[in-house]
This record gives C-alpha cells, structure tokens and sequence, in this order.
C-alpha cells in the first residue's frame, strides 16, 4: 500500500480527492490541512491532522518524508484575495510551497503539485481576441498584465513555481506532475458571502444571489467566458494521475478541464436563474452590471477565455461526463439543501 499525503486537503479540490483516496483499496491517506471544517462535515472517516504551514514547518518536513506521493494543494485560489492581499498570496502559493517541493527533491518524493489555468494569463485575448484559442501546456505563452494589476501575482507566483519544479526534474530528476485545473465547480467549492466576509468565486456569489434575494453581478459586462469543469470529474482525472506513474505523467504539466463547457458569465447568470425558477420554484435573480475595480479594488484585470487543450488527459481514458447544466444542477442542489429555508 503506497502512503498519499494530502497537503491542503481541507479545501474544496482536496476535500473530494481525500474521499476518492481515501475509498481506494491501494492507497493509504494522510490528509493535513490548516483546519479540518470541510473534511470532517463531509467525509467524517477521513482522518485529518491539523498543522499550519507557515508555523509547523517541522511537521510538514516528518509527514513527506514518511509518505510515498505528495499532493500539494495549499493554495489561496480567490481573486478577491489575490487584489486585497497580494503579499500572503505570494507567501503561501509561492514560498511555502517552495518548501514543499525542496523537501520532496531533497526526500526523492513523487510530487503532484496543483497548479491553475490562470498562468497562462491574458494569452488568448493578447493573440487571438476572435478566435478559439486553446491552451497547450507545451506550447502558449504565459502573458501577464503589468505589475500595478497586482491580480496576476497569483498566476506569477504559480508560473514561477512550475518553473522551478520543471528546473528540478532536469537538474535533480524530481518525480512530478503538475496539474493545471480549468475552473471547477462543485459542492463545498467555497463559503457563501452572506455567511462569511469577503468575495468568493462567481458560482458562490451567484449562489448567494439566488439564495437571499441579491443582484448577480457582471463584472465589466460579463461576456468573458469560462469553461467549467465538473469536480466529479476533475476529481476522476485527479485520480487517473495519481495511479499513473509512467511517461504520460513523469515530469508532466497536465491541463484538466475541457472545451465543451465553455460559457459566458452571463449565460452562467442565466443558466442559474433557470435552475432556480424550474428546479426550485424559485425568484431569478436581477443582473446588474459594474466595473472590476468597484467590485474586487484597485488592481483586477480580468483574462477574457480560458480553453484548455485536453488531449493529454484524454491519452490517460479521461472522458469528461458533465456538460454544464449537470455541473451547476449538482452544484446548486448541495447549496440549496444546505441552506435553503424552504
Ligand atoms: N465575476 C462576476 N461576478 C461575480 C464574481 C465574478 O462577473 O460576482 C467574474 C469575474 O470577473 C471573472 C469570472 O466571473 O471574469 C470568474 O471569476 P471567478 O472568481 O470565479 O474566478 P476566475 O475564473 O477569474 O479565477
């Protein structure tokens, strides 16, 4: 049985993956996380240690190098958070995640490091503004906006870190894939905004929306697309690549996601609003439109698409299951169970 270690696994990709691991005859879970909220609601027999990267370095260090594989989820992976505190989002998605690869080069650990469509950037408006530009995870270019739109520190930080992983497989031979996940929605994606500070990611606020009679917000006009990704599958494609460990995995940046599920943000809007009133008897919500630095702060900028060229994945079996109404309907369903008064 090979020993898992799942740094991060309180979050919402990590939450699903530690169940799916944790169910699989050959692996044997070790689950960390900051808190353990999310795990112990959700999967009461995933067992789950508490320690802070940022103090419990010592911890970290004993855990990988009594483990066999590494995933390294720790990550702020919010925009709001990459415009209001660039610096921690620097911190944590760059520096303490540098110790985790170190420490992984250092023991001779397989790493599966989470990456994020967002460092390949601006790429697709910045060539192809009209055109159905796909992401190549060997071939795009990486283009960020300058550095007064503090919003790409996240993808930055992210790109450098591939960066030097991929340097340490040439010049240590590290063991690692990288995944780089398209947009993913599912149950337990993040906290809803009536209940917690802050601004979560767009599925979460139109949520909220639906739930306590509050406008959707289009972000400059929200004609920028998206493809989404249903975490039931994402998590399938975790999994293909954690029992993987040949070439098609060895020193590779894999993207997860798939073209078919591209959608604006306005159809999003109102492939919700549609849910809502069929599924739930519900009232749509209004759409009201408003600039990125009203809604996020000095420092957003947005990229207009983001389509992944899925053909590694697919050489690995994977086929995605969920179009978009799928995804938003088991989605929502969580949400509205959760906290719908009715
Ligand atoms: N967005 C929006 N309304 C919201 C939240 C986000 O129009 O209430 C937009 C945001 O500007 C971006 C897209 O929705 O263009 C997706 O944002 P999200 O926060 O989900 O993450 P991203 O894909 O940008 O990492």
């Amino acid at each position: 049985m090979k020993k898992v270690l799942v740094l991060g696994a309180g979050g919402f990709v990590g939450v699903h993956l530690s169940k799916a691991i944790n169910d699989h005859p050959d692996y044997n879970l070790v689950a960390v996380d900051i808190t353990a909220d999310k795990l112990t609601e959700n999967a009461p027999n995933v067992a789950m240690l508490t320690y802070d990267i940022q103090r419990e370095k010592e911890e970290y260090v004993r855990l990988i190098s009594e483990s066999d594989i590494i995933i390294n989820l720790i990550a702020i992976a919010n925009p709001s958070i990459y415009v209001s505190d660039p610096l921690q989002t620097f911190q944590l998605d760059f520096l303490d995640n540098l110790f985790v690869v170190e420490q992984c080069v250092k023991l001779g650990k397989r790493l599966i490091q989470f990456s994020t469509s967002e460092v390949y950037g601006k790429s697709a408006s910045v060539y192809n503004p009209d055109q159905e530009y796909e992401f190549d995870e060997e071939s795009s270019d990486l283009i960020l906006g300058p550095i007064n739109k503090h919003r790409w520190i996240y993808s930055c930080s992210k790109q450098l870190l591939e960066r030097v992983i991929h340097a340490y497989g040439i010049q240590q031979n590290l063991n690692y894939t990288i995944i780089r996940p398209f947009n993913y929605i599912g149950p337990m994606i993040d906290f809803l905004p009536t209940h917690e500070e802050g601004l979560p990611r767009v599925f979460s606020m139109f949520m909220d929306a639906l739930l306590y009679d509050k406008p959707m917000y289009m972000v400059d006009g929200g004609s920028q697309k998206r493809s989404y990704t249903d975490i039931r599958d994402a998590t399938r494609a975790h999994m293909i690549i954690l029992e993987t460990e040949d070439e098609r995995t060895h020193q590779q940046i894999i993207n997860v996601g798939q073209r078919q599920n591209e959608i604006s943000i306005q159809e999003l809007a109102a492939r919700m609003n549609f849910i809502w009133e069929q599924q739930y008897g519900g009232t749509a919500a209004t759409l009201k439109s408003i600039s990125g630095d009203e809604f996020y702060g000095k420092g957003y900028e947005d990229s207009d698409r983001r389509i992944p060229n899925a053909t590694k994945m697919e050489k690995l079996g994977w086929q995605v299951e969920y179009g978009v109404d799928g995804i938003l309907q088991h989605a929502m369903d969580y949400y509205h169970n959760k906290f719908s008064e009715s």
